[in-house]
């Protein structure tokens, strides 16, 4: 726990109890501030009473005593509309923040030079904070790893020279954190997305920017047309930056892939670095990207090309994510539950070339149509869940089809064609391009049935 002192013997108030703001009301009161903090929800209220915080209604509330105020970050502060709060709160002209701007004035105040890496971008935020976490490990250094990620940021160790805070942030979090001083700021990419929340794409690409804007040192992925304005707008400033990129290897300073191989490039030359090619937790193009720009952030580190090489050998990967939970023969399970949309889906099936497929649950807009171009790439595709028909209309006569209803009857059709493959390597492959809801709580869960589906299969010799 981080104890917030910077706001001691001030009167902050707070909205949003769940997990990371009830971790903030804490912090804030164990550092000496008067915490006003409210939830519209009654259960997040009685949670809050349990942990020793009697809410306080801000409704009613006197916004003049307040000198800041801790929003979580998925309460709208613009789009669509500002939440009654926010709007309260500029009334009364109290600043708003969230948990990491508490985090940035902590470390300042005690330990400005302790290192502090944060991760943004449109798709890869998790693997990238994961890998660049794993990386300094590897390294031997102590690593707390949160943020948008797995825990709360001030639920970690405080900041401190021998430690590094490895912090995925949302775009909804940097809003939150205007003085957001990283010494090492990782932008991945940036795509359309979550527009309802930031309104235009040129608003969405200007919050994302802050993230690298006052950062000592800039990790720019320049693979496509946002991101390299920002990093053409930074190099004009002269400010200390490393680009990184996949689809132009030919740049001539930087961390790029040159097919398989994460190489420095200076001043038009490569130097190789380390090998992806058999990694199998960092398969595929985005994660080439992802894999690059967590070298680049280890900065001077990553000339230990031996210890690189092991670390991202080693990388275990995130759960959900291409995650490879099983082979028999030369047939690979993989589990991509993640991917709830066609975009992450192209992904998966740009990864691999003889693909049985299991798709659906409720769709999204536009459902698989854009992934058409890759359709040659499936062998065989198995519906499960409420888009079937879509689906089924959509594949028709592209790619043959099955229609399975179950995750279970998807896994033993698949698995069973898949045996009778004639290719390198068939893959047995979960990206369902669809939302989970219609038949699971989470793509979590649905990811940690097809696992154990899979497991108890290869256990049992089945469905061959
Ligand atoms: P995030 O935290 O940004 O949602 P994740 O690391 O959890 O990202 O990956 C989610 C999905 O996004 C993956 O399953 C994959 O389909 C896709 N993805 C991962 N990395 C990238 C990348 N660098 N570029 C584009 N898509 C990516």
């Amino acid at each position: 726990m981080i104890a917030a002192t910077t706001f001691a013997d001030k009167t902050i108030a707070l909205f949003g109890l769940g997990g990371s703001g009830l971790v903030a009301a804490r912090a804030l009161a164990q550092g000496g501030a008067q915490v006003a903090a409210w939830d519209d929800n009654e259960v997040a209220r009685q949670n809050a009473r349990a942990a020793g915080f009697e809410p306080v209604d801000l409704a009613t509330a006197d916004w003049r005593r307040f000198s800041s105020f801790v929003l979580a970050p998925g309460v709208p502060l613009t789009h669509p509309h500002p939440h009654w709060t926010v709007e309260r709160a500029k009334e009364a002209g109290v600043e708003i923040i969230g948990d990491i701007e508490i985090f940035c004035r902590e470390r300042r105040a005690h330990s400005p030079r302790s290192p502090f890496v944060a991760i943004t971008g449109t798709n890869g935020k998790s693997t990238t904070t994961a890998l660049i976490a794993h990386l300094f490990s590897a390294f031997g250094r102590q690593v707390d790893i949160g943020g948008n990620i797995g825990v709360p940021v001030l639920a970690l160790s405080p900041p401190a020279p021998d430690r590094v805070h490895v912090i995925e942030m949302s775009s909804f979090q940097i809003d939150l954190t205007p003085s957001l001083d990283p010494s090492v700021g990782v932008l991945l990419n940036l795509t359309p997305d979550h527009l309802d929340r930031h309104g235009t794409m040129d608003h969405y690409a200007a919050i994302k920017e802050r993230l690298i804007a006052a950062s000592a040192v800039a990790v720019i992925s320049v693979d496509d047309h946002y991101v390299r304005e920002i990093a053409e707008r930074r190099l004009a400033a002269g400010q200390p930056t490393t680009l990184v990129s996949v689809a132009h290897p030919e740049l001539s300073d930087g961390i790029v892939v040159e097919r398989t191989i994460v190489a420095r490039r200076m001043a038009g030359r490569s130097e190789p670095i380390a090998d992806l090619a058999g990694v199998a937790s960092l398969r595929g193009a985005h994660n080439a990207q992802n894999a690059c720009a967590a070298v680049a952030a280890l900065g001077d580190l990553a000339r230990d090309r031996a210890r690189v090489q092991e670390g991202l050998s080693r990388f275990p990967g995130l759960a959900h994510r291409m995650e490879e939970v099983g082979r028999r023969g030369n047939v690979l399970f993989v589990n991509d539950s993640k991917a709830t949309n066609a975009d992450a889906a192209e992904k998966a099936l740009l990864s691999f070339n003889d693909i049985y497929w299991i798709i659906g649950g409720k769709a999204k807009e536009g459902g698989i149509e854009p992934l058409r171009p890759l359709f040659g790439r499936v062998a065989k595709a198995y519906l499960i869940g409420a888009a079937s028909d879509e689906f089924a209309r959509t594949l028709d006569g592209a790619v043959s089809f099955e229609r399975c209803e179950t995750l279970d009857r998807a896994v033993a059709s698949a698995a069973r064609d898949a045996a009778q493959s004639r290719a390198a390597q068939p893959v047995v492959l979960l990206s369902p391009a669809c939302a989970s809801y219609d038949q699971f709580v989470n793509f979590e869960r649905r990811g940690d049935t097809f696992r154990t589906l899979v497991q108890t299969m290869l256990k049992s010799g089945g469905a061959s």
